[in-house]
């Protein structure tokens, strides 16, 4: 009989605590799984308030051009009115399928599903709160080998007058009623996406940034040029601006303005980043280390100072992109129970990490941005084009793509690659591996365009 229940636990129900339990399992190790938020929670923030439901409603939001588009094309459609109750409804239940198939998918592979809020006991036990319907509680302690914290983040919120009254992307998924006038704080993936979408679905959009210019870490010329592009759709962005307070007024909600400057608002969404999510977790009760905003430290391995205690994802704040605590979570499984057959263990790397921001038009990039390649490279070699796609010739549509490329002048390798324009995320997919495979500027020169794309500006640059 062995001194554990289970191999692994893992607590938490998101992107990288799925897929470690899931693949564990299928190694044969004994797996449980705690999700704090029950089925519903299965698969976390990127399934359940995060990539796929703020995806669905990008989709939603570009109708609103196709319709206008169309008429360019010969199709005579009045623009129809918009459901956003029926989108709500519908996105509901699309997540709630995913929950669905997250769970199968676990149980399938015999991993021990348990419902409830999970907390470190001592190093290999790890106890379960479980509340039922008819209001009481219940607890239940585990033996583990290995304990797996992947608990993800929650939104961080700056203390201001009136904090109370705004939203999070938490919330901003089930607004009732549509909020005709949105205020957006911040200038991050969040801020930026969601001020977009709400646009595209035909609310007033002002996006509020502390800083000089919006997407902070992104090439410049990319963050200058989706500023201008948001301003030309309509978005009211206003940078170098901050909130005073936020207060209840004429049935909405008014936002002082650090510049003197009032605005009125029937909600306001905060995206002022995410922190990790470490709130009653025990990590103090277990010693386990912490860093800033009390990420949990981790080595190469994602084992923290508790040799039994691993933490992957966004609980640790590196890179917070479900690709990538899919990418930790099968490195930790091939570190603990070995590889699959035939293969060797694989390594999470945090290089070439593409990413794009689902904004209209859409920012995709892979690589260094100009000043990372100027600071790294002797000399670089900039090749880029703005121009306008031959859909929007007939479209009516002003929008123009921007393509960039960063060729690292003595290996020829490009090193970086950026785009703003419809369907960049599509398109730099592809391209990020051929960054990742090395490839020269000459070996992009010898390819062949699909000829009329968008993608082949990114083999004709010159
Ligand atoms: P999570 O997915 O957050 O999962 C953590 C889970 O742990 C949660 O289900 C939580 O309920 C559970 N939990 C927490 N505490 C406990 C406890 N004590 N006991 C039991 N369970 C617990 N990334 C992309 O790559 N592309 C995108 O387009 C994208 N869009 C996003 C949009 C939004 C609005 C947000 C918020 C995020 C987005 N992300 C996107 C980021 C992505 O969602 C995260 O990086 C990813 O979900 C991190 O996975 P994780 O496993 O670390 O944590
Ligand atoms: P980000 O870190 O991307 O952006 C936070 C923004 O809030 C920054 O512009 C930051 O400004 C600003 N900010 C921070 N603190 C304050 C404050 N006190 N007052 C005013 N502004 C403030 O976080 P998000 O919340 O947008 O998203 C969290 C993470 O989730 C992202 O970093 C990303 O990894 C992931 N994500 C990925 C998506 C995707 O892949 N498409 C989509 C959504 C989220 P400054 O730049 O000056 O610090």
């Amino acid at each position: 009989m062995s001194e554990f229940d289970f191999d692994l636990f893992v607590i938490g129900g998101g992107s990288g605590g799925v897929r470690a339990a899931r693949m564990a399992a299928q190694r044969g190790a004994r797996v449980a799984l705690a999700e704090a938020r029950g089925l519903p929670g299965l698969g976390g923030t990127c399934v359940t308030l995060g990539c796929i439901p703020k995806k669905l409603y990008r989709y939603a939001a570009a109708y609103a051009h196709a319709f206008t588009e169309a008429r360019g094309y010969g199709w005579q459609v009045p623009t129809p009115p918009f459901d956003w109750a029926r989108l709500r409804q519908r996105r509901a239940a699309e997540v709630a399928r995913l929950n669905g198939v997250y769970e199968t998918l676990l149980r399938n592979a015999g991993v021990t599903l348990l419902l409830g809020q999970a907390r470190l006991h001592d190093a290999h036990t790890v106890t379960v709160r479980t509340r039922h319907p008819d209001g009481s509680a219940t607890e239940q302690h585990w033996r583990a080998r290995h304990i797996l914290v992947a608990t993800g983040g929650i939104p961080h919120v700056p203390h201001f007058h009136g904090r109370e009254h705004v939203i999070t992307s938490n919330e901003v998924f089930d607004l009732e009623p549509f909020p005709q006038r949105l205020v957006v704080v911040g200038g991050g993936y969040i801020a930026c996406e969601f001020a977009s979408i709400f646009h595209g679905l035909g609310a007033q959009v002002t996006l509020l940034y502390r800083g000089e210019q919006i997407l902070r870490g992104f090439d410049d010329e990319v963050r200058h040029y989706l500023a201008a592009e948001l301003v030309r759709e309509g978005i009211d962005l206003r940078l170098r601006s901050g909130v005073v307070a936020v207060q209840r007024a004429d049935g909405g909600l008014r936002v002082q303005l650090e510049d003197g400057a009032q605005l009125d608002a029937d909600a306001v969404l905060y995206a002022t980043g995410r922190v990790p999510n470490v709130a009653g977790l025990g990590l103090e009760t277990v010693g386990v280390a912490q860093g800033a905003l009390g990420a949990i430290v981790v080595d190469e391995h994602f084992r923290t100072n508790v040799p039994s205690i691993y933490a992957l994802g966004d609980v640790t704040a590196r890179v917070q992109l479900t690709p990538v605590a899919l990418a930790e979570a099968m490195a930790l499984v091939d570190h603990l129970f070995g590889p699959p057959p035939g293969a060797g263990p694989r390594h999470a790397r945090y290089d070439l990490i593409p990413t794009a921001v689902f904004t209209d038009p859409e920012v995709a990039t892979v690589g260094w941005t100009q000043e990372q390649a100027l600071q790294r490279c002797d000399a670089v070699r900039i090749y880029r084009s703005i121009f306008r796609p031959l859909r929007h010739t007939l479209s009516g549509r002003a929008a123009r793509t921007l393509v960039k490329l960063l060729v690292d002048d003595a290996s020829d390798r490009v090193v970086g690659l950026h785009m703003v324009g419809s369907e960049a995320a599509e398109i730099v997919q592809g391209f990020a591996v051929a960054l990742r495979a090395g490839a020269t500027k000459a070996e992009f020169d010898a390819t062949l365009g699909i000829h009329p794309t968008v993608a082949e500006e990114f083999v004709t640059l010159r």
